[in-house]
């Protein structure tokens, strides 16, 4: 990057072996003060590109690059309060509000305590004294409590009963950390919450259309959900105070836009608990269509690569509730995308059932035309060589030890030429 001409940072280091490492990560516990600006820790990685890609990814992280966190700064101050915050999903998150106090250069006055349990865990009270921490990290962290500083008169925290906004009783599932508000279709941070996170780049990507605005559409009543977005009205908008011809014109435009946003992005939209823009991804290319996942059993949805039975679950939930099933109705008539088209899963059922790993350089195809053929002609595409696996398609430059795992459990090797033949249907 350097020989391009882009600005790179001169304190990366080769280093040759892991005692060179452990030097370079000491040299920089003390020289990371003098740096222009503030760090957590820095990151090792494997310089060699063949060996990253024998190394490979989990699903989350590549195996070949980790973090080294230095020890954080830390401070103490005074807890005065304890406020609560409902999310889109309904959680309940205990905030800190905290007596301001310095903390690695900038003045820290709230940290998060995540959950019910982590209140009990530290058992901090409202007038502790706490150990607060900074790394790198935005959201400062509460690592302790200074019980030999606590008064005579300190009363146990008591996780709220009730939704500090709608006042319905919370509600906690078995295994989960945190409490709900189970009043989904009506408390409104949960209904403002859902239409912000379906109108995002992500999901349905509304240009025209920000939290503020939703906020004012919600409170006037127009909107109760995002699937009534797509009947709002040009009378219904240019009345109220905010809005201009030109900017009711942008908003319409931006709602009518996304109705030719492809599927994945519009079940990441519609927020199943638990359900990501990656989960979405996957199960909108296994199952193809909205129909399919909301008649999939739970069976059927495990069976779905990369999907557990926390999000199975989730999924079988969404689908059950009949509010959700009214709102998909809408999307439905608005004339959303709520299934694949073309691409995938269409060129022909050839490698029906079939697994394959692909790894290496191809000289007809892309690593990437070769995935899509493989998914278009119904094949499954696996990250990792296991028995389980059918096939290894095997471009140049390929590791030897993935080469030598395939063949070791008997996972066919296939040439880019080979795997192509299997393509052409035999008469
Ligand atoms: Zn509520």
């Amino acid at each position: 990057m350097e020989s391009w001409g882009l600005p790179v940072s001169d304190t990366w280091r080769l280093c040759r072996n892991l005692d060179e490492v452990f030097a370079f990560i000491e040299h920089w516990d003390k020289q990371r003060f003098h740096l222009p600006m503030g760090i957590d820790g820095i990151v090792i990685k494997v310089n060699s590109l063949l060996h990253q890609e024998e190394l490979g990814f989990t699903a989350k992280i590549p195996r070949w690059a980790i973090s080294y966190k230095y020890q954080s700064e830390s401070a103490t101050t005074v807890l005065e309060s304890i406020s609560y915050q409902v999310g889109r999903t309904g959680a309940v998150t205990p905030v800190a509000n905290l007596r301001p106090v310095q903390l690695a250069g900038t003045k820290v006055k709230r940290a998060s305590l995540h959950n019910a349990d982590e209140i009990a865990r530290l058992d901090i009270r409202v007038g502790d004294w706490v150990f607060v921490e900074k790394g790198g990290e935005i959201i400062p962290k509460i690592t302790g409590v200074d019980t030999a500083k606590r008064g005579l008169f300190s009363e146990e925290t008591k996780f709220l009963h009730d939704c500090p906004v709608c006042g319905t009783a919370l509600v906690r599932t078995e295994g989960e950390a945190a409490w709900y508000c189970p009043n989904e279709q009506a408390c409104p941070p949960q209904v403002k919450g859902r239409m912000e996170h379906f109108i995002q780049r992500k999901a349905l990507n509304i240009d025209g259309l920000g939290a503020e605005t939703i906020d004012l559409l919600v409170e006037k009543g127009l909107v109760a959900n995002a699937g009534e977005l797509y009947s709002i009205q040009y009378e219904e908008l240019i009345a109220l105070d905010r809005f201009a011809d030109k900017s009711v014109r942008n908003l319409l435009a931006g709602i009518e836009k996304s109705k030719s946003v492809p599927f994945p992005k519009v079940l990441f939209g519609i927020g199943i608990r638990v359900v990501g823009a990656t989960v979405a991804e996957k199960l909108a290319e296994h199952f193809g269509s909205l129909e399919n996942i909301a008649k999939a059993s739970f069976e059927e949805l495990i069976q779905a690569p990369e999907i557990g039975e926390k999000i199975a679950r989730s999924v079988l939930a969404y689908f059950a509730a009949e509010e959700n099933q009214a709102f998909l109705e809408k999307l439905e008539k608005a004339g959303l995308q709520l299934a694949m088209t073309g691409g995938p899963a269409t060129e022909s059922e050839a490698l029906a059932g079939l697994s394959f790993v692909i790894s290496g350089v191809f000289s007809q195809f892309s690593r990437e035309e070769l995935q899509d053929k493989i998914k278009a002609n119904g094949g499954k595409l696996v990250s990792s060589v296991s028995a389980k696996v059918n096939y290894l398609l095997a471009g140049e430059n390929m590791g030897p030890a993935k080469l030598e795992k395939a063949s070791k459990l008997g996972v066919k090797i296939l040439s880019e030429q080979e795997f192509l033949d299997m393509l052409v249907p035999t008469i």
